[in-house]
């Protein structure tokens, strides 16, 4: 099982978007670019929502059997570990094994020895083909490097594993994530995993590292573009190397976690794309979400009054809400709005409030943030959001697709501008 060059992670909190978000992968083929689709929804967000990893699967399939999409497409068990992967092995053909809270614990001593004295061709100024700059790996860097990841990789080792034994090898596609950590992993470090995964046997497709700089949920990114666009184009030279060296399969790519709403980095994304004739995988969730509050408030009525309702509430229990993101989002509580004033908003008030559109004016960073993170209180209304949802499907529909495929597939994957 083989992911294609370029996949988008979608997100489907309550998995009645599928149709609508394969509708944007139907516009990319129409354009000519083929974007495998992968639905993805983390442990987390089944235990807040109540739903399982089944349900994720059945959406995705009823999709692509309505609209006739003859494409792989995949469920992604979204950074699972081997306390939460049951749940998802049946269902899921993509796992996203997570190991970020195993960086920093070291492995035994001996494993690292073992390790740095077989990895004695790391050491020293390596050239990578593709950039300018050399990688440089000093003898202390390679075992501070081991210290601090060999023993994520080794739980990475046993996660995949555990799905190997009950799927069988093959069957899917393998991704390691590193990115719900504190500090960015450079390339030299991401070089020195790849090597620690490939003995490790892991035959990752994909790898999504921390980068430098703020991947916020839902909002652009924050930090300095221009290092992003060296740091991706160092990576991506460092998975050249590595399946060159190493013997890790031939489609590994980089996975950008977080990776909806990044307008200001998707040129550099396409940019390193082509420069190494690669791919990426690019994450995105809950920007869907929005959209579907975006079209119940274009409706009016109902809808305009239910969106509304969400945000009070939201608003009310925001602590709650945001301490399971705290580390993904900022928001500025002196830029909320109060639900009373909200609740006298027109339909047009409350989209260009919400709607990422960097050039409006009324574009309200910290609601759409709130709102981001406010999924449990629709799921908590259960029945009475479903069926307004689905009373409004087609100009829900709408938005989720013009904004999964204007405003991501379209400046990633085919290199337009805005
Ligand atoms: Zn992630």
């Amino acid at each position: 099982m083989t992911l294609g060059k370029f996949s988008i992670g979608v997100g489907d909190r309550f998995a009645h978007q599928a149709k609508a978000q394969l509708e944007a992968c139907l516009l990319a083929q129409k354009a000519g670019v083929e974007v495998i689709p992968v639905w993805n929804k983390s442990n987390r967000e089944h235990t807040i929502i109540g739903s399982e990893p089944s349900s994720t699967r059945a959406a995705a399939a009823a999709a692509v059997k309505a609209l006739g999409w003859s494409k792989p497409y995949f469920c992604d068990a979204d950074h699972i570990n081997l306390t939460t992967v049951e749940r998802f092995l049946s269902p899921c053909d993509f796992f996203t094994i997570d190991v970020a809270d195993y960086i920093g614990k070291p492995a035994d001593p001996a494993s690292i020895d073992a390790f740095v004295s077989n990895h004695p061709e790391l050491i020293g100024a390596i050239r990578l083909e593709g950039v300018e700059q050399s990688i440089e790996i000093t003898p202390e860097l390679l075992r501070n490097t081991a210290a601090k990841f060999l023993f994520a990789v080794q739980e990475a080792g046993k996660i995949y594993r555990k799905i190997e034994s009950e799927k069988g090898k093959g069957s899917f596609i393998p991704e390691v994530s590193m990115d719900e950590t504190d500090s960015a992993q450079t390339p030299a470090e991401l070089l020195i995993i790849l090597s620690a995964v490939a003995d490790e046997q892991i035959p990752i497709q994909t790898i999504a590292p921390k980068f430098s700089g703020r991947f916020n949920k839902g909002v652009d990114y924050v930090g300095d573009v221009a290092q992003f666009a060296r740091e991706m184009a160092l990576d991506m030279a460092a998975i050249r190397y590595a399946v060159a060296h190493y013997g890790l399969p031939s489609n590994l790519k980089l996975s950008v976690h977080s990776g909806s709403d990044k307008f200001s980095i998707y040129s550099a994304i396409h940019q390193s794309m082509k420069a190494f004739s690669t791919g990426v995988h690019l994450k995105t969730a809950g920007t869907t979400w929005l959209e579907e509050i975006i079209g119940l408030a274009e409706a009016g009525g109902d809808g305009l009054s239910l969106a509304k309702e969400i945000y009070a509430q939201a608003y009310d229990h925001s602590a709650e809400l945001c301490a399971p993101y705290a580390t993904v989002i900022d928001i500025d509580p002196a830029r909320l709005p109060s639900p009373t004033n909200v609740s006298g908003w027109t339909s047009d008030q409350f989209t260009s409030a919400l709607r990422h559109d960097q050039s409006s004016p009324a574009y309200n960073l910290s609601f759409r943030q709130l709102l981001h993170v406010g999924f449990k209180i629709a799921a908590k209304m259960g029945r009475r959001y479903l069926d307004l949802l689905e009373a409004n499907e087609a100009v829900i529909a709408k938005n989720v697709t013009e904004n999964l495929y204007a405003r991501h597939i379209a400046p990633v994957f085919l290199g337009l501008k805005k």
